[in-house]
């Protein structure tokens, strides 16, 4: 159930609402809009119903939420995008996010190249993997802990946050001592025990579509990380399945304006995974900004044909500046403006 407090709703009343949700069992989740604030309450909708809230001072309305995705739906949001906020940038309604990197740490002198590399061409973050999901398990596995303190330095050298993968609960310390981002991956998107622990850790997450979700699924997922208490999520399209072999996954650009209307979380867009081939980075980055994603996570080598990992689809470094500008038009189209570093004022004694 939502339960709207009217704009004149005092804390006490708010506090009030909460408490009496809670005495029946049912958990609360406050959010608190530009305008509106809404107590999302989560259990036996009966139980709820029985309080009669409705009337009760400070309530505006009492009304079910239909979905089966309580916190994620864009109902008990009004409409409004959720905005996240990551290491003073920020994601979602008219910002959008350049996150660029390699697909793997491989080693000292690549990453911090690469890092050096997009945060002057304006990327908004830094992506890179230490914990690598692989298909073969003879293929490299990533660096791991070694690979964290490569992203840390990279982080200390440019400033930007660091998006990484955590592939298994029991990695999330070390994970969180350097992400600002978790990624969770497709191949994870259902391992539900990894969801609440991510959301128990309150760190802003990127969630994957899985290959073969509905966005239905997607929002499930997602979720389970929200009800953990943690509000920053955003969601990933990067192609799924489909009968078609001419590239490595398709990329399902309707999920865009589709998930829009299905909840208020920010939408991001992987070209790199679901083509697998460099060429058609650009034109499924552009067509992505054009319809309406919050930002793009693009796989970026300083010599690509060299990367241990998905050569094939990582762009090169050195066409990084241009292909930021070229997306960052596409975004305009769609109304959204790339992230940028306030100037520095010199200060004059
Ligand atoms: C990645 O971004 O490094 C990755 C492995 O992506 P996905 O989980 O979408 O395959
Ligand atoms: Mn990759």
């Amino acid at each position: 159930m939502m339960i709207v407090m009217k704009a004149t709703a005092t804390e006490q009343e708010l506090q009030t609402v909460i408490a009496r949700v809670q005495s029946v069992g049912a958990r609360t989740h406050m959010i608190r809009g530009d305008e509106l604030t809404v107590i999302g309450a989560i259990g036996d909708r009966e139980h709820v119903a029985r309080l009669e809230l409705e009337g009760t001072p400070g309530v505006d309305r009492v009304v079910p939420i239909l979905k089966p995705y309580k916190l994620a739906s864009s109902q008990i949001k009004h409409g409004e995008r959720s905005v996240l906020e990551i290491g003073g940038r920020k994601l979602g309604g008219p910002h959008f996010a350049v996150i660029a990197g390699p697909c793997t740490v491989e080693s000292r002198e690549q990453t911090l190249q690469t890092a050096r590399i997009v945060h002057e061409a304006g990327a908004t973050m830094f992506r890179g993997g230490a914990y690598k999901p692989r298909t073969s398990p003879y293929a490299f596995q990533g660096l791991g802990q070694e690979g964290l303190r490569l992203l840390a330095e990279a982080k200390a050298q440019t400033g930007l946050p660091i998006v990484t993968e955590v592939m298994d609960a029991r990695d999330l310390e070390p994970v969180l001592e350097v992400a600002d981002v978790i990624q969770v991956g497709a191949r994870n998107m259902q391992n539900y025990a990894l969801l609440s622990e991510v959301g128990r850790s309150g760190r802003p997450a990127l969630l994957k579509r899985g290959l073969s979700s509905t966005l239905e699924e997607l929002l499930m997922a997602a979720e389970y990380i929200l009800k953990e208490g943690n509000e920053s999520v955003m969601l990933c399209e990067r192609g799924i399945r489909t009968f078609e072999t001419a590239y490595r996954f398709t990329l399902d650009l309707m999920a865009i304006p589709v998930l829009k209307q299905m909840t208020h979380l920010p939408v991001i867009v992987d070209p790199s995974h679901a083509a697998g081939r460099r060429d058609l980075v650009m034109p499924m980055s552009l067509a992505a900004a054009a319809a309406g994603a919050d930002g793009i996570i693009v796989e970026v080598h300083p010599r690509p044909d060299e990367a241990i990992c998905d050569a094939a689809q990582q762009l090169p470094a050195d066409e990084f500046a241009d292909y930021v500008e070229r997306v960052q038009a596409a975004a305009a189209v769609a109304g959204k403006a790339l992230w940028e570093a306030p100037m520095t004022t010199g200060s004059f004694g």
